[in-house]
């Protein structure tokens, strides 16, 4: 607890500073490709019956949204002083993400990542290691990114003087989940100033998936206090039965999980399930406690799409528009093209392309 108070005093000192702001401006810009732009998707409209436009978080470097958080981050820890970064990743994007930052600014890496993992996502960990990071591999547990955030928790316990935990989206312990929608909340406020000369009043919906949450409420941020409906899109994965999905908010129930009281797979008995998406960045068992709460609110509504929707969506797009999105990201197509009956001509709606479907490709091609 005390490390964490830590964090949230120096975060909120940082965060007053305007060098910090401006130095944040400038590497958004001309490291991550910042604004990215608000694409009108005319073949996709005319398809759906609805005024589409795509938010292009997959013209970021590294392909998608996670270097918003990652940049912010890495600012924030050489602020406080630590040389040593570590972080956990699941398919291996974050850590690709986190190493990438760690090379720009020179700090030590260190990525926590499950067995399983390690040998699923080969490739992600060979580019982790081009870019200088080390790659711990996680024996316990399930071998997966649960047991990844537990281990990296421990590490950073033990080395709280000379490390920063970059947490990879906007779960775990306060104060992460503030801070990493705080660094991603530049989507959501790009966006806004970007739809106001097509929409004077505001879209109609936004549609985003939700993994750990952090683009969802990276676009959703910005726009809860106007009448936009806000979907976030989970993976509904091959059927309802536990381990085939990761649908924490639509099919969970309260728990907590790495420092945070949330909406979670679990079975009776309190043990975290296994979880299933074809989307490799979906398949986290918690979710974001702020979106468990902006669903109980009722400000935010969440849905599910299967794999076979997602994948569907997948090619609507890449044949539609020319832009072949994440597999995670098509489930937020997905929901979108599920509800396109809500809608009329006129009614604007915003989608999040978190990230682009090159690193999906090879997994099509094999089939
Ligand atoms: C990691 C990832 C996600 C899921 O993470 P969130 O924190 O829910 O945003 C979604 N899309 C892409 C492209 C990703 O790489």
């Amino acid at each position: 607890m005390a490390q964490l108070g830590d964090l949230e005093a120096g975060y909120r000192r940082v965060r007053r500073d305007r060098g910090f702001t401006r130095e944040l401006a400038v590497l958004q810009r001309e490291y991550a490709g910042r604004p990215t732009p608000l694409y009108f998707a005319e073949r996709l409209s005319a398809e759906s019956g609805a005024r589409v436009y795509l938010k292009r978080e997959d013209l970021c470097h590294t392909g998608a949204h996670k270097i918003n958080n990652c940049l912010g981050q890495a600012l924030l820890a050489r602020r406080l002083g630590k040389r040593r970064i570590i972080a956990e990743t699941g398919a291996g994007q974050h850590g690709v993400a986190t190493a990438t930052v760690a090379a720009k600014f020179g700090l030590d890496c260190v990525i926590y990542m499950g067995s399983k993992d390690v040998e699923r996502q080969a490739q992600n960990v060979f580019r982790m290691k081009l870019l200088g990071a080390e790659v711990r591999e996680v024996k316990s547990g399930t071998q997966t990114l649960k047991d990844a955030m537990n281990e990296a928790l421990r590490d950073w316990v033990t080395n709280v003087e000379t490390t920063y935990y970059l947490i990879g989206s906007v779960a775990g312990p306060h104060p992460y989940p503030m801070i990493v929608r705080d660094f991603q909340s530049v989507i959501g406020f790009e966006a806004r100033r970007q739809v106001k000369p097509v929409a004077a009043k505001g879209p109609r919906a936004i549609y985003a998936c939700v993994g750990g949450g952090s683009n969802a409420m990276g676009i959703f941020y910005a726009f809860i206090p106007t009448r936009a409906e806000l979907i976030g899109v989970e993976a509904g994965g091959t059927g309802s039965r536990p381990g085939r999905h990761s649908a924490s908010l639509t099919r969970g129930r309260a728990g907590i999980l790495h420092g945070s009281l949330t909406k979670l797979l679990s079975a009776p008995d309190g043990n975290v399930s296994p979880v299933h998406s074809i989307a490799a960045g979906l398949d986290y068992p918690g979710v974001g406690p702020e979106h468990a709460y902006l669903q109980r609110s009722g400000r935010a509504r969440y849905i599910s799409v299967t794999d076979r929707e997602a994948l569907a969506a997948f090619h609507r797009l890449t044949k539609l528009e020319g832009i072949p999105p994440a597999f995670e990201s098509a489930h937020a197509v997905a929901g979108f093209l599920k509800e396109r009956r809500r809608y009329r001509k006129s009614d604007v709606v915003l989608i999040n392309v978190s990230g682009r479907g090159d690193k999906d490709i090879p997994r099509l091609f094999e089939k």
